[in-house]
């Protein structure tokens, strides 16, 4: 078997989505995703040019082409690669899937668990907002659930700032003191009214120093979290220890690390508990596997990032990856079967089974996913950035 063709699917039927077939000459294609939330375009080049080097390959040989993609350039590694060698790994795990006739999971190690616990994101202007949107994810049949108030990234965030004329279209403004004082209240509410134990965490989105993670995060153990998410600035991993000496809250972090390299330190000095990587930003499902190997002697569980921007078939691979590792701790959720998908349906039909907290991956060879390359022409791509957020002065917020 020879591969013939790799073809790149940039689409925007709700959001932007980025996915990959990979063609043989036996008539056998894999299908891939590489969505890199603001870089698709950038992503989408580098698989037409990665691609290059699988024409003529034997799509078998998974572990040998992640290591030619991976070391061909020389400046290796970063986002916008490794999404694209994301791309291209799910699409060769696809095809070996489609030829040995099993779902990927099952050339993985097989089922290790029924199915792949799930959290949902509850939200609100208020506590009791937050509340009762916690209470319809409950009675949804979730078992995990995330809490925050306000826009992104939580109770700090307001729509003005105090000097008129300042006030930025698309743009949030961050405050520090705010955010601090009233997510401990909105927990101590949500514990008051909802008990001790539904299973919540919040997201943090590396809007604190690290003195003031620590703060938080001590603040927050009455409360019992699952676990506290993206406290600092991945990049800054030594600040860790600040937060790490000063509570014993669980800690999650990883969703924009792209590599091992990322997670090694935080791992052998066991400075968090779970790890948020997904195939799709690694490298795809041969780098992922490896990471969560390594998480493993560590005692860290794996906590999959899968918000929306991370489309049907990456959701799919986290999934086939995930009931199979005995390290599994739980999937970040994103319904695409829900009716605001609808659109999104119409290029990727059969997104993953949910019900009653739990998702599995379909049962069909490879990952059980298809791309109609029709039903995404419809819906060409749109330029689009991440949110932006500043301080209440104007100052891009960043530590
Ligand atoms: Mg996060």
């Amino acid at each position: 078997m020879k591969i013939t063709e790799v073809r790149v699917i940039l689409t925007c039927p709700t959001r932007n989505y980025l996915f990959v077939k990979i063609m043989t000459d036996e008539g056998v294609y894999g299908v891939g995703e590489g969505t890199l939330n603001g870089s698709e375009l950038a992503v989408a080049t580098a698989i037409e040019h990665a691609g290059e080097l699988l024409i003529g390959q034997d799509p078998m040989r998974t572990e040998d082409l992640w290591q030619l993609v991976y070391n061909w350039s020389y400046w290796r590694g970063g986002p916008i690669f490794m999404a694209a060698l994301g791309a291209l790994d799910l699409a060769l795990w696809d095809i070996k899937g489609k030829v040995a006739n099993l779902p990927v999971y099952q050339l993985l190690g097989g089922r290790a668990r029924d199915g792949v616990l799930t959290y949902g994101h509850a939200g609100g202007g208020s506590f009791r907002e937050v509340e009762d949107s916690v209470r319809s994810f409950q009675e949804r049949g979730y078992k995990v659930i995330r809490a925050q108030m306000g826009g992104y990234g939580g109770t700090g965030m307001v729509k003005h700032t105090p000097s008129p004329g300042r006030n930025v279209p698309g743009t949030s403004y961050f405050h520090a003191a705010n955010y601090l004082t009233e997510t401990p209240k909105m927990f101590e509410h949500l514990r008051v009214a909802l008990g001790d134990t539904v299973e919540l965490l919040h997201d943090v989105h590396e809007q604190l120093a690290p003195i003031e993670t620590g703060w938080l995060a001590r603040h927050l153990e009455p409360y019992r979290l699952f676990y506290l998410e993206d406290i600092l600035p991945p990049e800054h991993w030594e600040s860790f220890r600040v937060v790490r000496d000063a509570s014993k809250t669980s800690l999650a972090i990883g969703e924009i690390f792209t590599s091992r390299w990322d997670c090694l330190r935080l791992f052998q000095e066991q400075l968090i508990d779970f790890i948020r990587i997904k195939p799709i930003h690694v490298g795809g499902i041969t780098e992922a596997r490896k990471i969560m190997v390594f998480a493993e002697p560590a005692q860290i569980r794996s906590a999959f990032h899968g918000a929306a921007d991370i489309g049907p078939i990456g959701q799919a691979s986290s999934l086939h990856l995930q009931l199979t590792i005995p390290n599994f701790g739980v999937q970040e959720w994103s319904d695409f079967n829900a009716a605001n998908h609808e659109r999104l349906r119409e290029v990727v039909p059969n997104p993953c089974h949910w019900e009653d907290g739990f998702a599995r991956p379909h049962e069909a060879p490879g990952l059980g996913m298809d791309v109609n390359e029709n039903a995404a022409k419809k819906y060409p791509y749109r330029r689009a950035f991440m949110p932006i957020v500043r301080r209440a002065d104007g100052t891009m917020h960043r530590y």
